[in-house]
């Protein structure tokens, strides 16, 4: 026998053991928000005071809807929070924006504009910001396989530093640099055996990824050398290599600063041994990005200050230990940075309920056979080409009712996009109010990461633009694809 059991239920066993039920549907759970964005008086989601509809009706949907006020103080609040940790320690620290988060010329105006560098990782990225025109002393250049064309764009443009990954990239830019009659100011970047994730680290000694040169013995041709080694006495032999010091980029979406301070610690020894190894001075240590956000009301990110003072205290720490002066510090926060400061608008369109079996649908287990339970799925009009997270890294996000409130009840619901593709989904588990219907907008927080930057054109979709509201008004940074764009590559028949 089928029982059904009734929609209004609160909890529903379909849904993950992380979810809660909200006490009110309509509130905000503020650590996922840009600070500009509120309920206004007629209960719409509002930014500075522009209604979600008003910006449907004038850029459409989907769209991105960035809070440009509070991507200013997040960048701030890194660069000043570090600053102060560090003020005794290195005089204070340069804070590179990971542009692969997201990144326009205006973006790079905002970052230059709070005292901010910028990080890129492609001659696309070191493109966008010639075009903004940022001083190139102050941009970085990563990546694990970098051209000669890009590395020769890094060095025309005066690049504050070229990330080195491996010993062959080391040799290739110390080529080009003296062909070119000049030095390539490089880091090295190493790979400490440090691995994070949100609330866990594990600590290996050997490395089994495509990034940086690893500080594990035993790994290169030379005897007893690691490849980090092997690197730091190579850049020091090039003349066409200026040694600025050492890199390196734990993960990603890490709440916890202990990752960061081992990190830092395994860093400090061995820049410390190889100055005295080699009698070099290695003027700079860079730590990387992967500070966390808020995706989901279960997610609790530190504050910039409180992760600049676990990593202060260990820097401090160790170079005193060591007898060594502290190199400058620097940082790569992306997603901690722009994260938060953007929504995904999003049109409702098609719905449907279904019934799941509980046994069988991977929820809460001694749950009576047979006993169904509905989940609902709510198709809006974008999807896996704006926000590619969930299917990439089974990402979690939540959303909200954004064009009015409801006192309907909570349903467990699954908001899904427009593709042809059954995992086109955008957000897997999310209580919405029962009276969600065709026409109604929703609004997805915390995409301002990793989102537009990995945004497809799958299924010919455009993709959308981005909106930065600043002082209540609404402004374009990138125009959303029309269809002309989509077609303008096609050669023709
Ligand atoms: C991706 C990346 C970052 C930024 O990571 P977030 O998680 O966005 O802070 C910083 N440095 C390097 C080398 C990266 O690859």
């Amino acid at each position: 026998m089928i029982s059904v059991q009734d929609t209004n239920t609160a909890a529903s066993p379909l849904a993950p053991e992380w979810l809660a039920v909200p006490a009110d549907l309509n509130a905000l759970h503020e650590p996922m928000w840009a600070q500009g964005v509120q309920r206004n008086d007629a209960g719409e989601l509002a930014i500075d005071g522009i209604p979600a509809s008003e910006l449907k009706a004038q850029f459409g949907t989907p769209l991105f809807v960035m809070d440009e006020a509070d991507f200013r103080a997040r960048a701030r609040s890194f660069k000043d929070s570090f600053d102060a940790a560090f003020a005794d320690i290195c005089g204070g620290v340069d804070v590179y924006y990971a542009g692969k988060s997201f990144l326009c010329t205006a973006v790079v105006k905002w970052v230059e504009e709070e005292g901010l560098r910028l990080d890129t990782a492609s001659g696309g990225e070191l493109a966008v910001a010639a075009r903004a025109g940022i001083d190139g002393a102050r941009v970085a250049l990563h990546g694990n396989n970098k051209s000669d064309a890009e590395i020769n764009r890094a060095l025309d443009m005066g690049l504050g530093r070229i990330v080195v990954d491996s010993l062959d990239e080391l040799d290739r830019v110390a080529r080009i640099a003296s062909a070119r009659g000049g030095q390539a100011k490089v880091m090295l970047r190493l790979t400490p055996g440090v691995h994070a994730h949100t609330h866990e680290f594990i600590a290996t000694a050997h490395e089994d990824q495509k990034f940086g040169l690893s500080m594990a013995e035993d790994t290169t041709e030379q005897a007893g050398l690691s490849a980090a080694e092997e690197a730091v006495a190579a850049a020091t032999s090039y003349p066409g290599i200026d040694l600025l010091g050492l890199h390196c980029h734990i993960g990603s979406q890490i709440f916890e600063p202990d990752g960061f301070a081992l990190a830092a610690e395994k860093l400090l020894r061995f820049l410390a041994a190889m100055q005295e190894k080699y009698s070099i001075v290695m003027p700079e240590l860079d730590l990387g990005g992967g500070y966390g956000i808020a995706y989901t009301p279960v997610d609790t990110p530190r504050p910039a200050a409180e992760i600049a003072q676990a990593m202060a205290a260990v820097v401090r720490s160790t170079c005193a230990d060591l007898g060594i002066t502290s190199p400058r510090i620097s940082i790569e926060p992306g997603r901690a940075i722009v994260g938060s400061t953007t929504f995904t608008l999003y049109e409702v369109g098609t719905l449907k309920t279904v019934r799941v079996d509980a046994a069988g649908s991977g929820a809460a287990e001694n749950q009576a056979e047979n006993v169904t339970y509905p989940r609902r799925y709510v198709s809006v009009d974008g999807g896996m080409s704006d926000n590619a997270r969930p299917v990439l890294y089974d990402a979690d996000y939540s959303a909200i009712l954004a064009s009015r409130t409801s006192d309907a009840a909570p349903q467990l619901s699954r908001v899904v996009g427009k593709h042809c593709e059954s995992g086109d989904i955008v957000v897997r588990d999310v209580y919405l109010p029962e009276d969600v219907a065709a026409g109604d907008l929703l609004a997805v927080p915390g995409t301002g990461a990793y989102c537009w930057a990995l945004s497809s054109n799958y299924n010919y979709l455009a993709r959308p633009g981005v909106v930065a509201v600043r002082d209540g008004s609404a402004r374009l940074i990138v125009r959303g694809e029309t269809e002309e764009d989509l077609l303008n590559r096609d050669m023709g028949v």
